[in-house]
């Protein structure tokens, strides 16, 4: 099987049925990233940028391309890692990005549940019978806006890629959670906030697959272990459906994005009506009097 454009050994097939080498790959891959980032306006010259970081393939395949396109145009990249404390997982992910940022020589700045909040997931988890990830998601977004706040980050990027997006957008949808989809989209957030720094998914057209094998072809050192944490649980049977949906219908994760970004703008439209306040405990950006965190801190 040979690739489309210079007959070498194709190691992927794009969803328009293009045979791809490992270099076609890479280019086709990063060019689709960067006309996101581009075409979104997501990076501005000048633009401090912290990448959220797991030490998996998609934070740091992110990381990786935000370096390579963005660090010689005057714009100034940083890694932010989350310690949430999860035994045997977190710590192990966590060394794979400590070794990635030295080689590549990326500042790493790494936060934790601990010393943020006085416990770990794991403890907090052994007191609490409550879905982990729900938890896990509310204290890590919240630590790493408050973390790029404190180290003057412009935006923050993530690794999130068109399965995650497909998974939440039907995930709020059938939760009948659809102003929280008013959220979704390549730059997050519907308004702004002085203490909210703007969120941003260089990856959000890459299929799950395509940064998989990205990140092999280029051998990043990275995990591909799974959290303990993660079981059965709506986001997992909605990606297994999807994956199901997408080898017999190719292009379903794709179709579901931009059916979704056509409709984003009237959803933000309907829903820029609600506040973004402050929290009476903490001072950081919520939806109601107290933040979602405060209100999981309560119960510690
Ligand atoms: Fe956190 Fe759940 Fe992800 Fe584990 S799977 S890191 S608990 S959000
Ligand atoms: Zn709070």
């Amino acid at each position: 099987m040979g690739c489309k454009k210079c007959e070498t050994q194709a190691v992927y097939i794009t969803l328009n049925h293009e045979k791809l080498c490992k270099n076609c790959f890479i280019n086709y891959f990063e060019r689709k990233v960067y006309k996101t980032v581009t075409k979104y306006k997501m990076i501005e010259h000048g633009d401090k940028i912290g990448v959220g970081l797991s030490g998996g393939k998609d934070s740091t395949t992110c990381l990786y391309l935000l370096q390579k396109f963005f660090e010689n145009k005057g714009n100034t990249i940083m890694a932010i890692a989350v310690d949430e404390g999860i035994h045997d997982y977190r710590d192990k992910t966590l060394d794979e990005a400590r070794n990635f940022c030295k080689e590549h020589d990326i500042p790493l700045v790494i936060t934790s549940y601990k010393k943020e909040f006085g416990f770990t997931l794991d403890e907090y988890l052994k007191k609490h019978k409550i879905n982990p990830c729900s938890v896990c998601g509310v204290l890590r977004r919240y630590l790493l806006n408050k973390s790029a706040r404190r180290l003057k980050v412009d935006k923050l990027a993530t690794g999130h890629n068109l399965d995650d997006e497909a998974q939440s957008i039907l995930m709020n949808q059938i939760k009948g959670n659809i102003s929280l989809s008013a959220k979704l989209g390549p730059i997050t957030g519907i308004l702004m906030h002085e203490k909210f720094i703007p969120r941003i998914k260089p990856l959000y057209f890459m299929t799950e697959k395509e940064t998989t094998v990205y990140s092999k072809v280029k051998q990043f050192n990275v995990s591909y272990n799974v959290c303990p944490n993660f079981g059965e649980n709506l986001r997992e049977s909605i990606g297994q459906m999807l994956n199901d949906l997408e080898s017999k219908f190719t292009g379903t994760k794709q179709g579901i994005v931009n059916s979704f970004l056509d409709i984003l703008p009237s959803l933000r439209k309907h829903y820029q009506h609600k506040k973004i306040g402050i929290c009476s405990e903490c001072g950081e950006p919520a939806a109601k009097d107290i933040c979602r965190t405060c209100m999981l801190l309560e119960k510690k």
